[in-house]
């Protein structure tokens, strides 16, 4: 198969859809890769990195396109690309149908095979392609809200792991799902005391078990949230109900219970946050000043580390791309139930059930 990687054009984005390491494999097995040049770049892979593992570098994006019968990318094509996808070509990537009717009807135009990495689905709920992002920003959270708790910029100036004779930050993480564990971990390692709150038992279970006895477990209550909001220095918000808006978990009321330079870091703000205070910030103008509590809400943190974030993005994409390009997309999708649930739009059709409802049957 014939399979092209665009370099991502949408403002900030310097991750990519494969690395040369994904490259080799599908070279191995006969297929063609087409790279953008300096597609790579951004997360640290020159043209010349895909030209030693059997790439062949494109100058245009428009060339990589009309050459390819599947493109593998990060994010979903925005407008100026629409026009280059082709009728019948596959592309896999990010594309969060729901949230853009425009993109949508876009792309039932183009008639092309639209696979959502946000939509594989294994047999146990889990979204194995969105899992790698969520550790990223889960880890990450720790070491943005331990940069903006410093005096400097506006934090408590309160260093996490304390030093000897000084006792160490505490960290509230909302939420004991993939964001919340990879907090709680990273908060641990540096010394924190952590307390993690969730309402499934499940998870706080297995929580209490494999970390450290100064990671502590509670129940996640309005009140047991009310208390603890008062004492912490960092919260981080790391909540998700499937398929729905964040729960509010803290109020506009309890932001006057916070000392001042408490830090939110809500990873959640892309469900629209577990803050009633939470709006959408960008990396470039992250944080803002509610009741002298500091707020971080940046809704595409894995982009600020696109090295990390295209490594563990593509190690989990290609087994996919490999069986897709293997077999083709019919087949591909009909022995693998989880990546059939990637299908959203087949050549004009919205096929994923969810879409229907967002947007009905558009034409
Ligand atoms: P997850 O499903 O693994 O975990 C969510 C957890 O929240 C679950 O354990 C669930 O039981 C818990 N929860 C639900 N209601 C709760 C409540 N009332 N109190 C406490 N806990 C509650 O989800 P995840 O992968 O960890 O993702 C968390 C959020 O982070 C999502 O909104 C996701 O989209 C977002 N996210 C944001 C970024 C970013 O860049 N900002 C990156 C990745 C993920």
């Amino acid at each position: 198969m014939e399979i092209g990687i665009p370099k991502e054009i949408k403002n900030n984005e310097s991750r990519v859809g494969m690395t040369p390491a994904g490259v080799l494999e599908l070279t191995h097995r006969g297929h063609t890769v087409f790279v953008q040049s300096g597609a790579g770049l951004g997360s640290g892979f020159p043209d010349e990195e895909y030209k030693k593992v059997g790439a062949r570098i494109l100058d245009t994006i428009g060339q990589v396109y009309s050459m390819s019968e599947m493109i593998v990318k990060v994010k979903e094509p925005i407008k100026e690309e629409y026009g280059m996808v082709q009728k019948g070509q596959v592309i896999f990537t990010y594309f969060h149908f729901a949230s853009s009717e425009r993109l949508t009807q876009a792309m039932i135009d183009s008639r092309a095979v639209c696979l959502a990495y946000e939509t594989v689905e294994d047999e146990d709920g889990s979204l194995p392609l969105l899992t790698p992002m969520s550790e990223v920003a889960g880890r990450m959270a720790i070491q943005q809200g331990a940069k903006y708790l410093e005096k400097p910029v506006k934090g408590r100036g309160v260093l996490l792991g304390g030093v000897p004779g000084v006792p160490p930050g505490r960290v509230l993480v909302l939420g004991a799902g993939t964001v919340g564990i990879q907090a709680a971990k990273m908060a641990a390692g540096l010394g924190a005391h952590v307390t993690i709150l969730d309402v499934n038992m499940k998870r706080l279970r297995y929580v209490n078990d494999v970390m450290p006895s100064h990671v502590v477990t509670e129940f996640s209550s309005e009140y047991n949230i009310r208390k603890h909001v008062r004492s912490h220095d960092l919260i981080v918000g790391g909540v998700l109900l499937k398929g729905g808006k964040a729960p509010k978990l803290i109020t506009r009321d309890m932001l006057k219970t916070m000392r001042p330079g408490t830090v939110i870091v809500d990873v959640a703000v892309d469900q629209g946050g577990c803050v009633e205070t939470t709006r959408p910030t960008t990396h470039e103008n992250p944080t803002y000043l509610i009741d002298d509590v500091v707020h971080y809400c940046v809704a595409n943190m894995p982009g600020a580390v696109p090295y990390t974030s295209t490594m563990a993005l593509t190690n989990v994409t290609l087994p996919y791309v490999l069986s897709l390009a293997d077999k083709g997309w019919e087949r591909a999708c009909r022995e693998d139930a989880s990546l059939q649930k990637g299908l959203n739009i087949v050549k004009g059709e919205i096929v994923y059930e969810e879409l229907l409802e967002a947007f009905g049957p558009l034409k």
